[in-house]
């Protein structure tokens, strides 16, 4: 084609470099079947840190294959861990850092970009054999299925896809987030914008094409110019999200330094107390958590968030709960819903339903009776689910108070007034949240309410 190949090592070369590593901190792992090219991991971790204290990183580059700058890019972040700093030593305590830079290497090594989109038996390793469930047609498609594998094991909290140009000297819109198959970004918005400030405070460019991104089609039919946030299908992003919660993200790279100033900021990510969490960590553990409630892991230890998370992530849709409505300072109620509960009141809801006509259905007289008496004259919404069930596995229940500096007074399970080693409570910038733990799930109907003061410096008014 007359341009000079972007990448800095053929695929030999890489390999070498590979081979060459001797620090303490990196494991270099095969994950390809036997006769094919290797398809090499590298773990960076501190091994003395127990890893229940750790998140989990995945950064690949799908299409390297020819995207070179995207593969460069995770090497550079890999060269400047192995530089030993104090900031990476303090990332290796915290992380198990996962490096994927090249998986694909049969197109990496051909360099001929008319292959970009194919793989050495098969099409696109990046999108054309993902779905939700998994890759199809894995022999054919071995270094998708191989990515998926380690995507299933290792559960990643973050997930960051490079990708970018093919020659030297080569430039492009840089962007982080979104890939030209669609929507690629992470579900925070404000991890994006931290990543590209970072970037756009060095002198690069990054744009993140937010006008045309907050319209996001679902159904796949509508997919076309009108709604640039529809994939037209699913990639390694979309699979980690959809079935682990993982904060997934692809970057399209046109300058790698751009793109190791992006990764780093990511990494600095992880160790940050994000807003409307339980943990410090990525904000991955916040689950169904749009407004008045959510669910989060019980557990502190990260290897148990990521078990927590994933089932619970999988098991939102089945919960059927319910709040007390209107809200008005000074307390809160919510409710999960057991299935004959479920039952009996789906029928009822249509034009809302009373606190006194719901207590009717409740078995327990003592939950009936504090019902009617703690909220009188409020009704309930509903928020049912298709399939209900109880869910039997440890869980956090985020119950969210429109206040800041609320000061809370009680918090009850059923009436019964529980202990301060049952519920934590933490104040965000613009409320507070209550967590209340429930170390078996739930197998009746159960309220939680809280009551609560609310601080006047809030300088809130009517
Ligand atoms: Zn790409």
């Amino acid at each position: 084609m007359g341009y000079e190949l972007r990448r800095w090592f053929d695929i030999y070369e890489y390999y070498e470099l590979l081979e060459s590593l001797s620090s303490p901190y990196a494991t270099v792992s095969n994950l390809t079947p036997s006769k094919r090219l290797p398809i090499f991991s590298i773990h960076l971790t501190d091994h003395t840190v127990d890893d229940s204290k750790k998140q989990n990183v995945l950064i690949t580059a799908m299409h390297a294959g020819v995207e070179y700058s995207g593969s460069n890019t995770v090497i550079s972040l890999m060269k400047w861990l192995l530089e030993e700093s104090e900031e990476a030593k303090c990332h290796f305590r915290h992380f198990n850092i996962f490096l994927i830079p090249i998986p694909n290497p049969y197109i990496y090594e051909k360099g001929d970009i008319t292959l970009q989109h194919k793989s050495e038996l098969s099409n696109d390793p990046y999108f054309e054999p993902w779905t939700l469930n998994g890759v199809t047609h894995k022999e054919l498609n071995w270094e998708a299925a191989a990515i998926q594998e380690f995507i299933d094991r290792h559960v990643p909290d973050l997930l960051i896809d490079c990708h970018g140009v093919f020659f030297k000297g080569q430039n492009m819109i840089e962007n982080t987030g979104i890939s030209v198959n669609g929507l690629s970004r992470p579900h925070n918005m404000e991890f994006t914008r931290i990543l590209n400030e970072a970037a756009g405070k060095n002198g690069y460019h990054v744009d993140d094409l937010d006008l045309r991104q907050k319209i996001l089609s679902v159904d796949k039919s509508l997919a076309g110019r009108k709604y640039s946030t529809c994939a037209y299908g699913i990639n390694p992003c979309v699979y980690a999200y959809h079935n682990y919660h993982t904060l997934s993200s692809v970057m399209e790279i046109g300058n790698e330094k751009s793109g190791l100033i992006r990764l780093k900021k990511a990494l600095e990510l992880g160790l940050r107390h994000w807003d409307g969490e339980k943990n410090l960590g990525y904000p991955v553990n916040r689950l169904f958590g749009e407004g008045f409630y959510s669910f989060h892991p019980l557990s502190d230890s990260y290897t148990l968030m990521r078990e927590e998370r994933t089932d619970i992530w999988n098991e939102t849709d089945n919960i059927s709960m319910a709040t007390v409505h209107p809200q008005f300072p000074g307390n809160e109620g919510f409710l999960l819903l057991d299935d004959n509960l479920h039952e009996s009141v789906r029928y009822e809801i249509s034009y809302g339903l009373d606190v006194r006509t719901f207590s009717e259905y409740l078995k327990d007289p003592v939950l009936k009776e504090y019902m009617v008496r703690r909220f009188e004259n409020r009704y309930m919404s509903f928020n049912l689910a298709k399939n209900p069930k109880m869910y039997s596995k440890p869980f956090t229940i985020g119950i969210r108070i429109p206040f800041r500096n609320a000061c809370i007074l009680g918090v009850n399970i059923n009436g019964k007034s529980v202990g301060i080693d049952s519920y934590v409570h933490r104040q965000y910038d613009w409320f507070s949240i209550v967590f209340v733990n429930f170390r078996n799930g739930f197998s009746s109907t159960t309220l939680v309410d809280i009551q609560y003061m609310a601080k006047t410096d809030d300088k809130i008014s009517d």
